[in-house]
């Protein structure tokens, strides 16, 4: 089995980064990504907070762009899900799609995602009605009725997205402060067809086969209501891809994986970067920062292996 330096896991903006600067310092790179490059950037409209795009820059094609420079350069790839990782520094082995790979670093990139609600019936109303991607599913509901429940960025910005597509918009938040971004906040009341209810929680999903309505309640007077919608987009928050991690690998409270500055795991070899790691800030170019900085710390534990 040929040995790389370092098997990357995951395509998004900090695999794709690691794997760059790790093949320009002319190490044996294998990137293993589960469907297509990209991660989340793929199911973002825009993004308007990527420096070098002033007028923004559509998701895909900001992911197409970083495909495009990874092409340039030696790094070998395989697609399909990665199983396991075990092993230890110098020998690790990565299980993807059936097959086992020899890596002498391992640098987990795989991202998070989007949680769910936890209500009953939320799985079985998902895809018919209960979505987590406005990008994919969005164009389902033109003109139609339609809910999101966060208060953090991504509930924001796919409300803002839906409002281009829906006819009305509700975006529901369980507390009265937003976690996301003023900017978006105040765009978002600006919108003629979007309704804000704070301080709401949704305590039951209604419809079968497919989703009409939500019972809200408001967590200040207890009031409960009905909420007839055709669409509900859920964004509260994210989990982190880890299941294919070694368990003596440190994590957060949340499920995130501890890393110091500079991405190293607490097992020596292992390096997290993006989305995947215990962090404040959660961004693309956040995510390509780290896996630049993983990739520098990887390539300095290779000479001293
Ligand atoms: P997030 O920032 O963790 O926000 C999750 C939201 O969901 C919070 O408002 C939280 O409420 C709410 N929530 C959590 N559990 C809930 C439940 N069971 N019921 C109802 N509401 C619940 O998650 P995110 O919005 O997915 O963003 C993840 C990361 O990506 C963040 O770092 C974010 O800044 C970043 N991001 C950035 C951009 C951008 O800059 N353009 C776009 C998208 C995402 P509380 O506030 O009450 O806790």
């Amino acid at each position: 089995m040929k040995s790389h330096d370092a098997i990357v896991i995951g395509g998004g903006p900090a695999g794709i980064a690691a794997a760059m600067y790790l093949a320009r310092s002319s190490c044996s790179v294998l990137l293993c990504e589960q469907l297509t490059p990209g991660g989340q950037v793929l199911m973002t409209d825009s993004l308007e907070n990527y420096p070098g795009y002033p007028k923004g820059i559509k998701g895909y094609e900001l992911a197409d762009l970083f495909v495009a420079h990874l092409e340039n350069l030696p790094v070998d790839r395989v697609t399909g899900a990665v199983d396991s990782v075990t092993g230890a520094a110098g020998k690790f082995v990565v299980r993807c799609a059936g097959h086992e790979y020899a890596g002498k670093t391992v640098l987990a990139c795989a991202g998070a995602r989007h949680r769910a609600l936890g209500l009953d019936r939320e799985d079985a109303l998902r895809g018919r009605g209960v979505s987590y991607c406005a990008l994919c599913d969005g164009n389902f509901f033109r003109g139609q009725v339609v809910a999101v429940v966060g208060g953090g960025n991504s509930a924001l910005e796919e409300t803002l997205y839906l409002s281009k597509i829906a006819g009305k918009v509700y975006l529901i938040h369980r507390r009265e402060l937003f976690r996301g971004t003023k900017t978006f906040l105040e765009r978002l009341k600006a919108t003629g067809n979007v309704a804000i209810l704070p301080n709401t929680i949704i305590v039951e999903l209604h419809g079968d086969p497919g989703l009409t309505g939500l019972t809200l309640r408001n967590v200040q007077s207890g009031e409960e209501r009905h909420l007839p919608v055709d669409g509900l987009f859920v964004y509260v928050g994210l989990e982190p891809a880890t299941g294919f991690l070694p368990a003596e690998l440190q994590r957060d409270g949340q499920g995130f994986i501890l890393t110091d500055t500079e991405m190293r795991t607490n097992i020596p070899g292992i390096f997290a970067a993006g989305d995947i790691r215990s962090k404040l800030c959660r961004q693309v170019i956040t995510a390509a920062g780290d896996g630049a900085t993983a990739a520098q710390a990887a390539f300095i534990f290779l000479e001293q292996l």
